[in-house]
């Protein structure tokens, strides 16, 4: 049994802050050691379930935040940021993927809530015209290589989302929002208690999960928060823009769609006021 883990930041246990997950800033190597036991506690409810092999994917900001040293030595781990699949490097091939740290959609009131980029550069992104999250376009990723997502860990509206998109998902809720920046959060005891139990039910029931498979064709909406940086992003064929704000495309394949969205969001930091 395979296990691959998608590891974000901002869902993991105790981060409220944007300080908390920026490289560099005070609190962030604090809040590094978090996140790698909150992806360890993962690996090892997994593994009491009988999972042999953990590929983990660094998925946050430059994708060099996990502290090797203290990761669990049954597991790899893909660093860095230049992958065509981002979030999703290295997934093919796994029994079942796991999203640590993941965080509600741009626009919420989840903790630090945004997608793919921060709510300053991206406002919104919809997938066949609904508001889409990271987590939602990362499954729907896996879904249709016929992969399920059996673990979610964040806080509650990151949960709440899994739970109403991925059925039977097993989901460990480690703080709850209570504004964008504020939580009323578990101690990393009972947090990691909570991801090692649902990492091990997720296992255990892995047969009874169902991949997620929106249909074809496959169409992403991109809202910025300024024209500018629509401007910034008009160099794919077959992409429009929609109106100043917005730009769009549409795909039969949804991985030639999803690569197109990675090269889109690296364009937009191309912009003069990115930062
Ligand atoms: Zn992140």
């Amino acid at each position: 049994m395979k296990v691959y883990i998608s590891a974000d930041m901002e869902g993991v246990t105790g981060v409220t802050h944007s300080q908390d997950v920026i490289p560099g800033r005070y609190q962030y190597e604090r809040f590094r050691g978090l996140l790698t036991a909150d992806v360890n506690a993962a690996i090892e409810g997994a593994a009491q379930a009988g999972a042999t092999e953990f590929l983990v994917n660094e998925a946050h900001d430059g994708m060099r935040n996990i502290l090797l040293e203290g990761l669990d030595p049954r597991a790899q781990i893909i660093v860095g940021q230049r992958k065509p699949l981002s979030m999703m490097q290295g997934f093919e091939g796994s029994d079942v993927v796991f999203f640590v740290g993941y965080h509600a959609r741009a626009g919420t009131e989840g903790i630090l809530s945004h997608t793919f980029d921060s709510p300053t550069v991206v406002t919104n992104v919809e997938l066949n015209g609904e508001p889409c999250s990271e987590a939602r376009m990362n499954a729907t990723l896996a879904g249709l290589r016929g992969i399920p997502i059996g673990l979610v860990t964040g806080d509650d509206l990151t949960c709440k989302e899994a739970e109403s998109l991925y059925r039977r998902v097993k989901t460990a809720e480690v703080k709850t929002a209570v504004d964008r920046y504020t939580a009323r959060c578990l101690a990393p005891e009972a947090a990691h208690g909570r991801i090692r139990e649902a990492a091990q039910r997720a296992v255990e029931g892995v047969g009874s999960l169902t991949p997620y498979t929106p249909g074809a064709p496959y169409s992403f909406t991109v809202e910025f928060a300024t024209a500018s940086t629509a401007a910034s992003v008009l160099y794919f064929p077959g992409l429009e823009r929609v109106d100043d704000r917005r730009v769009s495309w549409t795909h039969e394949d949804y991985t030639v769609a999803f690569k197109m969205f990675v090269g889109v969001m690296r364009l937009a930091r191309s912009d003069p006021d990115y930062g």
